[in-house]
């Protein structure tokens, strides 16, 4: 086993559903009687595999179409614990995509199966998880819901933070400022994606419109030297995925990841894989990616050091996650 494999590794940016296999898609769509737009399961892998983002989009919809009773959840969240520890993933910080379970589901109900799925999880694979719950940015409608479900998750102990995912362009952070500040009074801990499809003014507005403590991708920050020199003297940590920017075409392919930039211009970066499943990848590969492009081992581990860092953990928490280094 190489180093990268057996260093303890933290991720902060993945999200549970882009972590599920289609194999379990599939399995669930036929069990809920879910039609695919597919005849068979070596189809449906064709069909999930990353194309072009307005592909991305319909997969994922399509995917999460096939989830339809909250046991559904249950089983989906357990699976993760089993993907992370398969990648001595000793801690993570992952989305949930609320805004379809707000819609679908008694708020109670998916408490409980998400309760269960992560009792299981921890029981069976000893990994340590928090989730966030994130609004979907395109279904603007559903936020007051998904604040009022992540409180109540909160109060259970399941959730630590608000979350803003879904598609960026349209859909800028000022739209989400009041139940972002709702959150906050809730201690609830707060990220957004943005600086991914949109460009800097899109991490402006998550600073200045929504308080965040993480950003989400955030590689547009290049775009702006204000924006980097702020965000390297306020040590916002800021969570890239590489693989996932190389497939929806925020970064070109020929091209080195433009994360040793951000590095070298003294930014807080973290290392994440976004949905794994989706872009064929998982957080170990994110590293071996890196070290192919020419970052020394001591670099990779100060980004996954960083990641502890930038998690929503207790200071004793941190140590003990720094001591396993
Ligand atoms: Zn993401």
């Amino acid at each position: 086993m190489n180093r990268i494999a057996k260093m303890p590794k933290i991720e902060l940016h993945v999200h549970v559903e882009g972590a599920t296999t289609a194999e379990v898609f599939y399995s669930l769509s036929e069990q809920n009687n879910i039609k695919l737009p597919v005849k068979n399961i070596e189809e449906w892998k064709k069909y999930f595999e990353f194309k072009n983002f307005a592909h991305f989009i319909n997969v994922y919809i399509t995917a999460v179409s096939a989830l339809k009773k909250v046991e559904d959840y249950a089983f989906i969240i357990e699976n993760f614990y089993k993907h992370q520890a398969s990648q001595n993933i000793v801690y993570t910080e992952a989305f949930l995509s609320a805004s379809f379970m707000v819609q679908q589901f008694n708020q109670s109900e998916i408490l409980d199966a998400i309760a269960y799925g992560m009792q299981k999880g921890s029981e069976k694979y000893g990994n340590q998880i928090n989730f966030i719950p994130d609004i979907a940015r395109n279904i603007p409608d559903s936020q007051n819901d998904v604040l009022d479900f992540v409180i109540e998750g909160k109060k259970r102990s399941l959730f630590i933070g608000l979350g803003l995912g879904g598609m960026e362009q349209g859909f800028p952070p000022e739209l989400f400022e009041e139940v972002y500040a709702e959150a906050k009074r809730n201690n609830l801990h707060i990220v957004a994606h943005a600086g991914e499809a949109s460009g800097p003014d899109s991490i402006w507005g998550a600073i200045n419109k929504l308080n965040v403590e993480r950003i989400g991708h955030g590689v547009r920050c290049l775009e702006d030297d204000t924006l980097i020199n702020y965000l390297s003297k306020h040590q916002i940590p800021i969570e890239v995925s590489p693989t996932s920017n190389y497939c929806l075409g925020i970064v070109k392919k020929n091209e080195n990841h433009p994360i040793r930039k951000m590095v070298d211009a003294g930014l807080f970066c973290t290392l994440n894989s976004d949905d794994p499943a989706m872009f064929s990848t998982n957080l170990e590969n994110e590293y071996n990616l890196l070290a192919k492009q020419g970052f020394s081992f001591e670099e990779l581990k100060q980004l996954n050091i960083n990641a502890i860092n930038a998690s929503f953990l207790s200071k004793e928490e941190k140590n003990n996650y720094l001591s396993l280094l």
